[in-house]
């Protein structure tokens, strides 16, 4: 008995030792550090990046890559996805309707759809802020370990919800996240960790698809309860507010970003800054919409809804970003908007941003939000070789980062 665990133990480091070393050459490489490489080699060992360096010579026995023609970005990361919100396209059939008649087993494996597409995209990780019946955990947990292909998750659970009026037929709040007082936000927030999410989501206000209403919900003390339950549990909270006040409070009650918001005041506004609360604004989620306004069976009035919404939601970027509040990348992705996942990016160029700022909102700043900052978000020596490959330079025009995606790798793995 003891001959064979020391025989498994053995050929563990024997495996161990066998390290896959990957060399991949890049014509650029924007580091996420602060630094713009030219003719550079990362050299990945299994998972993770051993070093960024001039391109001389590959190690002996290395596997070489060569995109010398590419520019090479972190893997880039988006911190506000639904991605269990899956749609079959079936004509006739209404997304949200389908999604929530739906078996949770059988929205865990269509949902692969989704996350493929969002790792093509060149999104490597997401933070999925919304499911139900934990489907969120069971793809988080397939795709750690290999069974299934797709982004690393960082899941939520049930979001936190009032009680209310089911916002649209055939898809309420499901029960599990629903919380009235103090009492019970925390034994929701307690349950949502138990169950193993990461982080947890928060409704302080009504607004979601064609609603764009933003009344507040949650009250200051309920988001207080939770935002502190929450980091007690070593977990960061996400309040979705579509209006002012929901995000008023939560910024006070301690939130780690706000997701959504418009229209928000200047003292709120320099709350954030102090604070360093992140803003992910979801702007380009409102675009889709409209766009896919006949999938949702959305008639004119209500796109003229959501383009108001789009305009403050704009807006209210502006003012953030011209007060120095820090962004994170968010694309609020449902249904048949996975693989659109960074055209977040232009809004915030719109919004002011330059295009590397823009970039560090989906890398560096995605990572932060994550408290990952260590091991994601750049391409350096220990961190995760999440890298995308792209054509053209991001520097110049955001644009090349969302359609110029050739060639992505997540932990080491070139995705198919
Ligand atoms: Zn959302």
């Amino acid at each position: 008995m003891k001959t064979t665990l020391r025989g498994i133990a053995l050929l563990a480091l024997a495996v161990h030792a066998v390290a896959e070393t990957q060399y991949i050459r890049f014509g650029k490489l924007i580091d996420g550090k602060g630094k713009v490489w030219t003719n550079v080699a990362v050299v990945v060992e299994n998972d993770r990046i051993r070093s960024v360096e001039n391109d001389t010579q590959p190690p002996t026995g290395a596997t070489v890559i060569d995109l010398r023609r590419y520019t090479a970005i972190p893997g880039m990361i988006d911190a506000h996805t639904h991605m269990t919100y899956y749609w079959d396209q079936t004509p006739g059939t209404i997304p949200w309707t389908q999604s929530g008649a739906r078996q949770s087993q059988v929205t865990v494996f269509l949902a692969q759809e989704n996350a493929l597409k969002t790792l093509q995209a060149g999104v490597t990780t997401v933070r999925d802020l919304g499911s139900s019946e934990y489907a969120d955990i069971a793809m988080r947990d397939l795709i750690n370990r290999g069974a299934m292909l797709g982004p690393r998750m960082f899941v939520s659970g049930y979001g936190l919800s009032v009680t209310r009026r089911p916002a649209r037929p055939g898809f309420a709040f499901p029960p599990g996240g629903t919380a009235d007082g103090v009492a019970e936000v925390l034994r929701v927030v307690r349950q949502q960790v138990a169950a193993g999410a990461d982080v947890i989501k928060m409704y302080a206000s009504t607004g979601s698809d064609q609603d764009v209403t933003g009344f507040q919900t949650f009250t200051y003390e309920e988001i207080k309860a939770a935002a502190d339950a929450a980091h007690g549990l070593g977990r960061k909270l996400a309040v979705h507010s579509y209006g002012p006040d929901g995000a008023r409070d939560a910024v006070r009650a301690g939130a780690d970003s706000i997701e959504h918001s418009t229209d928000m005041d200047d003292p709120t506004i320099a709350e954030m800054v102090r604070r360093g609360t992140f803003y992910v604004p979801t702007i380009d989620h409102n675009r889709y919409y409209v766009e896919y306004r006949q999938q949702f069976g959305y008639n004119e009035a209500v796109a003229a809804r959501l383009n108001d919404y789009i305009r403050r939601n704009l807006e209210t970027a502006r003012r953030a970003h011209k007060a120095g509040v820090r962004f994170a990348m968010g694309s609020d992705a449902v249904f048949t908007m996975f693989g659109q996942n960074t055209r977040e990016l232009e809004w915030f160029v719109k919004a002011g941003m330059t295009p590397e700022q823009a970039l560090v909102t989906a890398t560096t700043n995605g990572a932060a939000l994550l408290g990952m900052e260590n091991s994601l978000g750049a391409i350096a020596p220990g961190y995760f070789a999440d890298i995308v490959a792209v054509e053209g330079d991001p520097m110049q025009d955001i644009g090349v980062v969302i359609r110029n995606v050739r060639w992505v790798m997540k932990g080491g793995k070139v995705i198919p």
